[in-house]
This record gives structure tokens, C-alpha cells and sequence, in this order.
């Protein structure tokens, strides 16, 4: 840090995103990208054609991928916000609709970025603690009288409540901006995206980064009212007007021309969720319930930075946190049935292990 840096930021400690090797070969289940390539249309929209117009800026309106995902979505253009990724759609919510006067709740277990993002823009935040099981009761949000962050499901957890619950949250806060972070909503859970209609202080946030397989391309979106959009685009066009570049606005249009591929996906990982959670009850692991490309695993026999470090030696990456509410637990991302196969074989080896040290 230089003398430099604005005391605005004293303290403010940045988001450390999962470990992004690019040297060795691992089997990579820590950071839940698609196990899948994006679509042969995806690869194939992305052609000489489309390089050779990289001299251009792209289109800072984004025009033909929001009519896109307009009618993908069945909500008008104005309710879309394009994001660079959807960590940018939370970075221009907080920096939109927070302040020192309008403060934000979020769970004290989620996204690693949402305090982080509140401490950027000197929000108070209320971290509100889960329940039991790392439940979220949507009752400790009921009037809460604060700006509101859900991920939903929940990260790291893979929990989710129902569109009816979310409602009750978003209906009882009418003067506060509510964001529900649906990052993982495509993998088995219900997008509470109807409610955008019914009311105007909720953006719902998705992403072209997992179900979609474009970790690498940086999409995400918002879906909202009409004058929350504004708010957003008032951000974006203060910071930075051309945040989605061409090759990314083509590979994400052919991406909604292919959603069947993605969907066949999505079925396939989620079976291979549903076959992790059994193999591993078998070797005694407990797995909360999960409606994400990810699960939320631990066992008694060895803790979850043992887990994690072990694994890694053996080639394969999970995710852990030093926290001491979920330090004991990994979060695995389910990737192919091939890969779900070492990572089980590498967690029968360590239990083994650690059998054979006891
Ligand atoms: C992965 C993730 C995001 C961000 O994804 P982008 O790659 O920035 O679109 C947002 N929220 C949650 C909960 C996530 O896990």
C-alpha cells in the first residue's frame, strides 16, 4: 500500500477470490464453473468475423442481448441491466443504493463480497446470523427496515427458500432496495424473478457463469423495475460505459440460442450432485441439502482444512474457509461424473490416511 491510497480505504480489506492455478493440472472443484465447454454455436459465433471488428467499441446500450434475454425472460428491455460479471451488478447496487444512511443485511454466511463491497462504501451491514443447519429464516429479514443482499440458493451453503418467502421479505421492506443473488438458481431451484413485476424494490441477479459456462467471458445481469435499472445504468455509464465487450455479447446471444445444451447440462450435474451426497454419506460425510452446482460437505473424522489440504496434495481443489462457523466444512463444486470419481477416490484415500494415523 503507497502513501497514496485515500484513507476513504483505510481498512478495507478486498475479496480473495479461489485459487485459479495456471500452472498445474488439477482437478479443478473450487470455484463452480461449468464442467462443460460453452455450445459449438458459442464457438462457432466467435470467428474471424467477429475479431476482425474488434477495432470498434461495442454496443454501450447492449441492444440485441437484452432484447435477447427480454424475450428469453419474458420482461421488457428496461427491466435489464448487463453487468461485467454479476459481481459488478452487486458493486454498482451497493454503490447505488447504499449508504451511511442506508444501511444492508445480508447472512452472515454467503458471498464473501457482500461485506466486502459494504466496507468499499462505508455501509453499515448487519450480518444476520443463519439458523440451525446454516438455515436462512426469512422472518430475521420481515420489516427489517434495511437494505437486503440473499443469495439464493445460498453460497457457500447450496440452501434455499421458496419464492413465496422471498416475496414475504421483498413485500415487507417496501422502502429498501432488495437484491436476490440468484448465481445458481439453474441447477433445480424456483427464480423468484415473477416478483419484479409486482414490485419495484427488488433486482434479481443472475449470470452467465455457471449454468451458462462463460465464467471467462464476464456476463451477468439484473432483472428489476424500470427506475432501478436507471439507477444501475446511471452507475455504469459514471464508471465505465462499454463494460461488455463484443466477443462477449456474441458468445452470450448464441448462448440463449442453445439453452437446451445448457439444460442437458445442468440435468447432468445435478445427478452427479445427487451421486456425490450418496457416495460420500457412505463414507460418513453430512451434506446439506443443495439446489447449486456445489455442496456443502463434512465429516468427523477429519476436519475440513485437513480435507482441503489433502486433496490439493493429491491434486484436487476444493474450497475452504478459515471462519470458524463453517471451518470445518468444504465446499465442493460438482463438476463430470469422471472428475466427481478421483475427487471421491482421493477422500477415501485421506480417510484412510487418517485411519491409519490414529
Ligand atoms: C459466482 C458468484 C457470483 C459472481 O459471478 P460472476 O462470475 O461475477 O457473474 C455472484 N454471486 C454468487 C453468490 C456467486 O457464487
Amino acid at each position: 500500500m503507497s502513501k497514496f491510497l485515500s484513507s476513504r480505504f483505510d481498512g478495507l480489506e478486498a475479496y480473495v477470490p479461489g485459487e485459479q492455478p495456471q500452472d498445474q493440472q488439477y482437478v479443478k472443484l473450487n470455484t463452480n464453473e461449468s464442467p462443460f465447454p460453452p455450445s459449438p454455436a458459442v464457438l462457432a459465433a466467435i470467428n474471424a468475423d467477429e475479431v476482425s471488428r474488434l477495432n470498434l467499441y461495442p454496443d454501450p446500450e447492449g441492444k440485441a442481448l437484452k432484447r435477447k434475454l427480454a424475450d428469453f425472460y419474458g420482461v421488457a428491455p428496461e427491466n435489464i441491466y448487463l453487468a461485467n460479471g454479476s459481481d459488478e451488478l452487486l458493486n454498482f447496487f451497493f454503490m447505488a443504493f447504499c449508504d451511511k444512511d442506508r444501511p444492508v443485511a445480508f447472512p452472515a454466511v454467503s458471498y464473501g463480497f457482500y461485506p466486502v463491497y459494504a466496507s468499499l462504501y462505508g455501509v453499515p451491514a448487519t450480518a444476520v446470523p443463519l439458523r440451525e443447519g446454516f438455515r436462512l429464516e426469512p422472518k430475521d429479514y420481515r420489516g427489517i427496515g434495511k437494505n437486503i443482499v440473499i443469495a439464493n440458493p445460498n453460497a457457500p451453503t447450496g440452501r434455499t427458500i421458496s419464492v413465496s418467502e422471498i416475496e414475504e421479505i421483498v413485500r415487507t421492506n417496501p422502502n429498501n432496495a432488495v437484491l436476490i443473488d440468484e448465481a445458481y438458481i439453474d441447477f433445480g431451484g424456483d427464480s423468484c424473478l415473477e416478483l419484479i413485476h409486482k414490485y419495484d424494490n427488488l433486482v434479481v441477479g443472475q449470470t452467465f457463469s455457471k449454468f451458462r459456462s462463460l465464467a471467462g467471458g464476464r456476463l451477468g445481469y439484473g432483472i428489476g423495475s424500470p427506475g432501478m435499472i436507471a439507477d444501475l445504468e446511471l452507475m455504469r455509464y459514471s464508471t465505465n460505459s462499454y463494460n461488455i465487450s463484443r466477443l462477449t455479447m456474441a458468445a452470450a446471444i448464441s448462448t440463449l440460442d442453445s439453452h437446451e445444451y445448457y439444460a442437458n447440462n445442468s440435468r447432468t450435474v445435478q445427478a452427479n450432485r445427487a451421486y456425490t451426497v450418496e457416495e460420500l454419506g457412505k463414507l460418513g460425510f453430512e451434506t446439506l441439502p443443495s439446489k447449486a452446482n456445489f455442496i456443502f460437505t463434512h465429516c468427523k473424522a477429519v476436519d475440513g482444512g485437513t480435507v482441503y489440504r489433502k486433496l490439493k496434495e493429491k491434486g484436487v481443489l476444493v474450497r475452504h474457509w478459515d471462519k470458524p462457523e463453517i471451518a470445518d466444512w468444504c465446499r465442493v463444486t460438482i463438476g463430470s461424473r469422471a472428475q466427481m470419481d478421483v475427487f471421491l477416490d482421493k477422500v477415501r484415500e485421506i480417510l484412510k490416511e487418517a485411519g491409519q494415523d490414529a
